[in-house]
């Protein structure tokens, strides 16, 4: 017998040191669609019932341990860039954890990236906003090429031959990665290339210059020379890309591979070592000579990349709620298994208080979301009022969900204490994505600055915002005040610009207050409007005023198995 062996009965027990006691359950294999009820009302609401069978099967997917490990796999193994091959030819190839892949192709295969272009009809854009709501809550990184092909289409279409050439390609819901020149693929994505070492959000700054290969005009071929200093989804097939030409700062689609099956010069110098986002690869490319074809008038570049990009805004508006509704899945999860100081955290009334309020502003942000999309709804079917209230929603939703992102996923972490911070945590991955989707597309001050523009452009926009929040009026008296004040902002619109985001966070919570009085449960409803319009709203989550129905808010993020 060992000598470490040798030891009484009573110290052999203690060698079993303990069980391991109140630690919650895998929160894995639950349906997103079914365990949402917002999220079913707003897909009724929008005249999606015909998707009900597809988002049920996306929702048991995206809850599947399966999928959840897709997400966490594809961000614990960067994509990789090979520039050239082992012969020495450029390549230009990132190379990614299948896991990125399957997502790629669950999304794709879903319709997210193009479904309501390719089948129109009532629903089709509320429809994609659920999908994407349920697949944001696993991983967003892979987001980022499936919003950029989604919202290339309006831009594609403004060259017939590009557009006939391309968009079927790009509505394809097979996905296929493979390095070779469009003309062999059945399906592609897009990307996009502004933002250059000396301007992202101004991009009038743009220095790479386009030559004319020999007509001008759009759909013609140019050559650019220059660099971008981001491009994200770096193989993606091709890129949405401003440069100046002749007649001035105009948008171009430069492919990956040029028309007579030569490598592109599009090349990729190096990946972006990023904090977050870390499944998709963003990377600094040059360009040196690259082929494009001209999409529009030269000259006309940022408008018609604009369409494009208020797209990518709406996404990161569904992004950022599909974030929060994952952190509250998660921590309404663990708080109701977890015990301390004699019963479970999610029965403590100063949690409860916390809970409810984080659960609010994931309601809230998700409803404008879908706002959105009824509206993008409305607008392909004709209703130019609902142009003119996306117009203006997109910019306030981008403002203000994404920037209470952040706040949200670190809150959350607290609620689940010292296992929220250990990598082995959805939680530090969805905590360092927090920032990013306020910071591209448009930043916070970018985005107030164009609810200001939008009120110049189309002068319809704000009084279509207002007709919007104003359908709750008569509802609450705290909202009706609320509201009046906020009509009050726009009496004198001297510095407007200096107070630009004050007025856009209440215009947000206007918004979101009319959106929680019409469509979100009373309880909600009430604690929303008391919490972020009463007397006593505070500065941080938690302080809720008394006399509101806290467990049925919180009961809305608890899932069944
Ligand atoms: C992970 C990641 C991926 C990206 N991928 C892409 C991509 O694929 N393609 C692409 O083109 N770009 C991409 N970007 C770039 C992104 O869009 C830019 O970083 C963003 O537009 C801001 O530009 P900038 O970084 O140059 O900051 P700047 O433009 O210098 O802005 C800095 C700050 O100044 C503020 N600001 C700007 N103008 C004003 C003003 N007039 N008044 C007050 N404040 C102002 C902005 O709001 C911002 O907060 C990516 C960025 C990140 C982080």
């Amino acid at each position: 017998m060992s000598e470490y062996t040798n030891f009484p009965q009573a110290e052999a027990n203690a060698a079993f040191t303990h069980d391991v006691e109140n630690m919650p359950t895998e929160l894995e294999n639950y349906n997103m669609y079914t365990n949402d009820a917002l999220l079913q009302k707003a897909i009724k609401r929008g005249g999606a019932e015909w998707a009900e069978e597809d988002l049920q099967k996306l929702g048991q997917l995206c809850g599947s341990a399966e999928v959840i490990e897709w997400g966490n796999e594809s961000n614990k193994v960067k994509p990789r860039l090979e520039t050239h091959n082992r012969y020495g030819h450029r390549i230009d190839e990132v190379i990614f954890h299948p896991a990125y892949h399957n997502l790629m192709s669950t999304s794709k295969g879903h319709g997210v990236a193009g479904d309501p272009w390719a089948n129109p009809k009532k629903g089709a854009h509320v429809k994609r906003a659920g999908s994407y709501y349920m697949i944001g809550q696993v991983e967003a990184g892979h987001g980022c090429p499936i919003t950029m092909t989604f919202a290339a289409v309006p831009t594609l279409m403004k060259d017939p031959k590009i557009a006939a050439e391309w968009i079927p390609k790009v509505l394809n819901t097979s996905y296929d990665p493979r390095n070779v020149i469009h003309t062999e693929k059945e399906s592609v994505t897009i990307g996009m290339a502004m933002t250059e070492k000396q301007g992202g959000s101004d991009v009038r700054q743009n220095s790479t210059r386009a030559y004319p290969i020999a007509e001008r005009g759009s759909g013609q071929g140019y050559e650019l020379v220059g660099h971008k200093f981001f491009v994200s989804a770096p193989m993606c097939d091709a890129f949405l890309m401003l440069a100046q030409a002749e007649g001035g700062i105009s948008c171009f689609l430069v492919p990956r591979w040029r028309p007579d099956g030569t490598k592109n010069p599009l090349q990729v110098i190096r990946l972006k070592d990023k904090m977050g986002n870390a499944s998709n690869a963003s990377s600094e490319t040059e360009l040196r000579g690259a082929f494009g074809w001209l999409i529009g008038d030269e000259g006309r570049g940022i408008a018609n990349i604009l369409e494009k990009v208020a797209m990518t805004r709406y996404d990161c508006i569904l992004g950022s709620s599909a974030a929060m509704r994952q952190h509250m899945t998660q921590i309404v999860h663990h708080t109701s298994q977890r015990k301390a100081f004699g019963d479970y955290l999610d029965k403590k009334p100063l949690m409860q208080n916390v809970l409810a309020d984080l659960e609010l502003e994931a309601q809230a942000s998700a409803l404008i979301g879908f706002r959105v999309a009824e509206s993008l709804d409305n607008l392909q079917a004709g209703d130019q009022d609902e142009g003119s209230l996306m117009r203006m929603l997109t910019p306030v939703g981008k403002y203000w969900i994404c920037k209470r992102q952040p706040g949200h996923a670190y809150e959350a972490m607290e609620t689940i204490g010292g296992s929220a911070v250990m990598e082995n945590s959805i939680m530090p991955r969805f905590y360092r994505e927090a920032p990013i989707n306020t910071i591209w597309e448009g930043s916070g001050n970018v985005q107030c600055l164009d609810v200001l523009r939008a009120m110049q452009k189309d002068p319809n926009s704000l009084d279509a915002f207002f007709k919007e929040v104003a359908l709750a009026k008569g509802s609450d008296k705290n909202f009706d005040a609320y509201f009046a004040k906020l009509q009050n902002e726009f009496t004198n619109l001297e510095n407007l610009e200096y107070r630009a985001r004050s007025v856009v966070e209440k215009m947000a919570i206007a918004v979101q207050g009319s959106l929680m009085l019409r469509y979100a449960d009373s309880a909600a409803a009430d604690a929303f409007i008391a919490g972020r319009m009463g007397e006593n709203s505070g500065n941080t989550y938690g302080m809720l005023p008394q006399g509101l129905d806290l467990a049925s808010i919180i009961d809305h993020a608890r899932v069944e198995f």
